[in-house]
Order: structure tokens, then sequence, then C-alpha cells
């Protein structure tokens, strides 16, 4: 079959791995995460070379040297060799060979590609890439962009929403926000948790199965419990001048607020951990150990570790390990880092119980990456799986229901479909 004749980059697997590849490849796949747009809203797009790299790959080519937001080719060029090597230029080159059947990006190839992804961006993409290609039964989906909760197509999505503005509140217009979202009018901490819970109600009649969460990205993830009078300080002092940072104590009480909630619903909750998507930000504010303390407070919910927390893998592993309520995800693992996610897992897999590792979410806005991707993780737990089966350590036959636990079942058990068994089963525990 031509597409697994030139199937690895950079390099062919070892025989052993290709082999339990081969069964791999025909397992489906429940992702963990995805920001995937609606069959809708991908087709309005005039989409190009450029719509690919501007996700993730744009990073890696301003990290080079480019600077600002890639406009045309002749910009990328002197960057993109720097780049195509590192995981996200592989799932790139992965999406464009297999989908479009052009084995790599240059001024001759760039034209024959926008010409084919513009052919291409109809109805019918998804279902040939996410189902036919990536064998995606359904993917976790993180519509962030959008302002309303809306129920996603149940083809191939389920819903998990971000609360966090309710605990980023900085000046009066976000509360302002607050109201006209929820119809909740605000004049104190106890009304913004009332708004917060008829968010969380609105997004749950969107069919929400998961609360996630990226406030890593603008503050560190140590959440003191605080009290009400303390919180309310807070909430009076943004409302009187704008705060060049939302109010901690505010922020921490309305996390611990939304993490109560998740417990009342049995709602699972998604955590960034670990390094940050662009080109700026505090790394040492996301460490997944300083989560530690909610672990203990919230044995209800289940606490899923985006990222594997790297570079602290190490932390995630002990933390997963540990906890009942904790679980290890490899969303954007494999292209943020694809030998750190070997790494990772090779260990996990040998510490942490198998049913507690998520093995893969695509993490991307564009089909073509999210199965590039798809395709790099289960490369990647092939080969680590069959390392695992040369030095004795599982058979083959148990190394492929490794596969499916990472690849779908845990996920499926985590993310239950709504109205699905999995789903019911949760609710009555
Ligand atoms: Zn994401």
């Amino acid at each position: 079959m031509r597409r697994r004749e030139f199937f690895a980059i950079p390099a062919a697997l070892p025989a052993a791995a290709q082999a339990i590849l081969e069964q791999t490849e025909e397992l489906e796949i429940v992702s963990s995460h995805e920001h995937l747009l609606s069959e809708q809203e991908r087709y309005a797009l005039r989409p190009d070379v450029l719509t690919l790299l501007s996700h993730y790959a744009a990073d890696d080519l301003r990290s080079a040297g480019l600077a600002g937001e890639p406009k045309s080719w002749a910009e990328i060029e002197p960057w993109w060799r720097h780049v195509r090597g590192a995981g996200y230029g592989q799932a790139v080159r992965i999406a464009l060979r297999d989908i479009y059947g052009v084995d790599d990006l240059n001024a001759k190839t760039v034209p024959v590609l926008n010409g084919r992804i513009a052919a291409e961006n109809r109805p019918g993409l998804y279902e040939r890439v996410l189902k036919k290609m990536a064998r995606i039964r359904y993917a976790v989906l993180d519509d962030y962009w959008r302002g309303e909760p809306v129920r996603p197509d149940p083809r191939y999505f389920v819903l998990a929403r971000k609360l966090d503005w309710f605990c980023s509140a900085r000046q009066a217009a976000d509360v302002r926000r607050m109201e006209e979202a929820t119809g909740i009018s605000i004049h104190g901490a106890a009304d913004l948790r009332r708004a917060m819970e008829r968010r969380l109600e609105q997004s749950l009649a969107a069919g929400l199965v998961a609360i996630k969460t990226t406030l890593a990205y603008s503050r560190p993830l140590e959440f003191a419990a605080v009290e009400e009078r303390e919180a309310q300080q807070d909430f009076d002092l943004l409302m009187k001048a704008p705060q060049p940072e939302p109010p901690r104590r505010l922020s921490d009480h309305m996390f611990h607020h939304l993490l109560s909630l998740a417990s009342e619903h049995r709602l699972p909750v998604q955590v960034h951990t670990g390094t940050l998507a662009g080109n700026r930000g505090l790394i040492d504010h996301t460490r997944p150990g300083l989560l530690n303390p909610l672990f203990l407070r919230y044995p209800r919910v289940t606490f899923d570790l985006f990222h594997t927390g790297w570079p602290w893998t190490g932390e995630v592993t002990a933390l997963a390990k540990m906890f009942p309520n904790v679980t290890a995800d490899f969303c954007w693992m494999w292209v943020l880092s694809p030998v750190g996610a070997r790494r990772a897992l090779d260990e996990m897999l040998e510490t942490v119980p198998a049913n507690k590792i998520l093995g893969f979410g695509g993490d991307y806005r564009y089909v073509e990456l999210t199965y590039a991707h798809a395709r790099m993780a289960r490369a990647g737990i092939a080969e680590v799986l069959a390392g695992k089966v040369a030095r004795g350590w599982c058979t083959r036959a148990e190394a492929v229901e490794i596969a499916k636990l990472l690849l779908a079942e845990n996920a499926a058990r985590v993310f239950p479909q709504p109205g699905g068994a999995g789903d019911q089963a949760r609710r009555v525990q």
C-alpha cells in the first residue's frame, strides 16, 4: 500500500515496531483533546499551506527567527529547513504527503499544494480524514473561540469548555460580560459563583463532558483556599478600578468553586500543565506538582493532566501513580516532543497503571494535522511497545491490548459520549 511504503518521518521503524504498528493502525482512537473547527467553519475558510503552518509550526518558525505572522512562502523559506525536523514540522510534512501527495515544501510545491488544499476544502473532508484515515471514533472538543456553548457535531465530537474567565476578572467590564452571558446580576463574590454555576448549566445543556482549564497561561497553578470575605475584598477592588492582573484571592476562590462544581457534577477537569504554546510565557507557572493539594481536597474529581506536564513528565508520572483521581494525558505531546513522548511513555508503562494513561489528543485546529499527529502517536506507541516486547516485559498480544487502552478505551472511560454506556456508568457511581 502506497501509504505504508514511505510511512515514517524521518526514518523507517524497526521491524518489530512495524509489526505492532500495523496492528495499532487498525485501532480506533478516542482523542482526548482537539480544537477542530466545525465542518461549516472549515469550509467557509480559504485554506492554503500557510493555514496549515499557522497552527503550532509558526511558533517554531518564529522561535527560529521569523518576525511576526508568516504571510508568504518567501518569508518562511529561510526558516523552514531549521524547523521541518521538529515535531510540528514532521506533522505538517506527514499531512501534506499523505493527504495531498506532496513530500515537502519548497517554492515549486507550494502552488501545487495550495491548489490541492483548496480543491479538497469541501464536504467529505472530515469523513475522509478524521474517520477513514485517522480512525477517530470521537474527540473531546475545546472550541474556545466560540462565546456561547454550542452542541458540537456528535459524529465527531463531545464538548469540553473553559470557565477560566470567571477566575480571571480584573475589571468591572469583565463582570458586565459575565452578567450579559448568564443573566445573573453580580454584586459580589457570591453572585460571581452563581454566574459560574449558571454558565456551567448552560454548558451542560450543550452536552458538556469535561471542564478544561488553561489558567497556567496566565497565573501559577497554585490555588490557596480563600474565604469569601477575602475574595469579596478583591472583588470590591477590581470594581473600583481596573487591576493590572486578576486579583489572586478572588481567582483562587473561584477556581476552588469550579472544582466543587466539577465534584458535584462528576465532571473530569482537563488541566493544562507544562510548556506553553506561543512564543512567550512563564513556564514555572505550569508545573504539575503545584496542583498536588487539589488532588487531596477534591478526591471525586478526575484531574486529567495535559501534555504529560512536559518537560515535567516525571512529576505527572509520580502524581498519576499516586492518585486514583489523576490521569496522564499525551495530548499535544507527540508533536511537542516526539522523543520526549516516547521516553515518557516508556517510563510510565512500567510505573503507572495502564488504565491511567490517555495516549492521544491531536490538539489541532485543522483535521489534516490531527491526522498527522495521530499517525505520529501510533508510531511512537508502537515503537515503545516493541521495545517492551523485545525485553520480554509483555507479549505482542498484550502490547496491542495496551495500545487499545492508550488510544481509545481510557479516554472513552474518562470522557464518555453523552447517553453512551460509559456515561450511564459514571452517573450512577
Ligand atoms: Zn489545546
